[in-house]
């Protein structure tokens, strides 16, 4: 969508048509205005009357396609009647008079012009044109307020244009005018200038319709444009939230010296490679998507950059969640099996590389089937998440605690010696044998058994991981059991 703002937009019909129909009836008028004889100025008038009638119907249908307006088809085709009669009482007017009274050659004048005495018919074109123009002002006038800086230039521009043929027609119709002459050719062209130097010297602005800059403004996403300079060419309303030191004083700034100290979106824009950007939005975080596409000129060479910045925190957030939820045991909110081997693997490669040490730490609830028995499944449940906490409450960050099994738990431990892992296991046995789950009015304590091992990881070995100790710590485990339940054994 917005490449077609920043490419240029190619002449809309109505204004190819409008500009068409002006160099036809400047040209003649050019021919009118240096014919020698009266036949030749007819001639050449007839050639003017095959554009003129025209005109304001382009200019009007220019105007409203500009704002991004459309009139129905019936409207457009009814808008060409009265030029059409023109055309036709302008060819057959000797055989009733009713386009121009008279013609005739003035004799007060140095070169030869054409006396015209208007008809009723030419005033009820006068009368079209005046309406065609004067709506067309209207229109331009009341997109003006609407619209940005950038767009106001080129409006008033248009505008300034139109004014233009309406004081020569005041000028010619009261007889103010020198010989006479039909300023209103003359003022078309400098109309034309106009609108010529409005549609082109903004270019680099606009070049869209109205319509165009609408959609571009109301986009969520927020979109930059720049050119091979790094200047910065266009923005959106969207793009504020992102730099909110953009403003209209920015454009033609190089986006470097407008993002002053914020290194790493420079950094991202300068390698022009889409990536994920973080920033703080009202004390909130968002994330935001970059995206770069090149913008390329009708030879296919590069003019510029659209750089747009999507905010992705939803998708973020719920991709978070999901790993959340894949990741953590429902009950507990500890890791999940899974999930612990995988992390724990992770960790085992990062010590491997310059070598240190793990402890393993796996603990199993003692006689848990008679709580499960005595007080209910409900009951079990309460006393598994009181173990798990009390885990939790205990271990380092950096430590790693799953729920191995059904009341079975297992705790990484990286950079620990074995009697610190062991010191560790026993303050979390003492601590949930001194805990008590109280569900439906009822306590309920229990106790747990634990297995402790180690393992020293020289540089470079990747022969050790989590799977290897993982027995051991089980056969520990089984030891503390078998020694009565309730205590810490170690398998070093
Ligand atoms: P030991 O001291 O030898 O470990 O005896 P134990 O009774 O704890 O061992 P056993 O493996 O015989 O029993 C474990 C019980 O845990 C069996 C199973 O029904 C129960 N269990 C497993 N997962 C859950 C759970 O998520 N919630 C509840 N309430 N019970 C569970
Ligand atoms: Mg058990
Ligand atoms: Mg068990």
């Amino acid at each position: 969508m917005f490449i077609c703002t920043v490419k240029d937009q190619g002449c809309t019909w109505s204004k190819t048509l409008y500009s068409r129909d002006i160099i036809v009836f400047t040209f003649s008028y050019a021919f009118e205005l240096s014919s020698t004889s009266l036949e030749q100025i007819i001639f050449w008038l007839r050639v003017e009357y095959l554009a003129l009638p025209f005109i304001p119907v382009f200019l009007l249908l220019m105007c409203i396609e500009y704002i991004g307006q459309r009139i129905k088809k019936v409207w457009q085709y009814a808008l060409f009647i009265i030029p059409f009669i023109t055309i036709f009482l302008h060819y057959t007017n000797d055989l009733h008079h009713l386009y121009y009274k008279s013609m005739e050659l003035r004799s007060d004048s140095p070169f030869p012009i054409i006396k015209l005495v208007g008809g009723p018919w030419f005033y009820v074109q006068s009368l079209f044109l005046f309406l065609c123009v004067m709506i067309s002002i209207i229109i331009l006038l009341k997109q003006v307020k609407k619209s940005s800086f950038r767009f106001r230039m080129q409006i008033s521009m248009m505008v300034a244009g139109l004014l233009i043929p309406i004081m020569a027609n005041y000028y010619y119709i009261n007889g103010l005018s020198s010989y006479g002459i039909d300023l209103g050719p003359v003022s078309m062209s400098i109309t034309f200038i106009f609108h010529g130097a409005a549609l082109l010297t903004f270019q680099m602005f606009n070049v869209a319709p109205i319509a165009r800059e609408t959609v571009f403004e109301s986009m969520k996403e927020g979109v930059i444009v720049l050119n091979q300079q790094g200047l910065i060419v266009d923005y959106n309303h969207g793009m504020r939230k992102v730099i909110p030191m953009l403003g209209e004083h920015s454009i033609g700034k190089s986006i470097t010296s407008v993002l002053n100290g914020n290194y790493h979106l420079s950094e991202i824009i300068e390698l022009k490679q889409d990536s994920d950007f973080n920033c703080s939005l009202n004390g909130k975080l968002v994330h935001y998507h970059i995206g770069f596409s090149t913008v390329l000129n009708k030879s296919n060479l590069p003019i510029g950059q659209i750089i747009t910045f999507t905010n992705v925190t939803e998708r973020v957030l719920m991709l978070e969640k999901l790993k959340q939820l894949a990741s953590l045991d429902g009950l507990t909110q500890i890791l999940n099996r899974t999930f612990f081997i995988y992390e724990s693997e992770m960790l085992f490669d990062a010590l491997s590389m310059e070598g240190g040490s793990v402890s393993v730490i796996m603990f199993d609830i003692d006689h848990f089937k008679d709580v499960n028995d005595t007080f209910g499944h409900e009951a079990g449940d309460a006393v598994i998440t009181l173990v798990a906490n009390t885990a939790k409450e205990h271990i380092r960050e950096g430590d790693l605690l799953g729920r191995y099994g059904g009341e079975e738990f297992i705790i990484c431990l990286p950079d620990t010696a074995l009697d610190t892992a062991y010191e560790l296991a026993d303050i979390i046995r003492k601590k949930v044998s001194e805990s008590i789950a109280v569900v439906n009015e009822e306590k309920i304590s229990v106790t747990c058994s634990f297995g402790v091992t180690h393992v020293l990881i020289k540089a470079g070995d990747r022969s050790q991981s989590i799977k290897t100790l993982m027995p051991r710590a089980d056969q520990a485990l089984y030891a503390a059991k078998k020694n009565g339940r309730n205590c810490v054994k170690i398998i070093a």
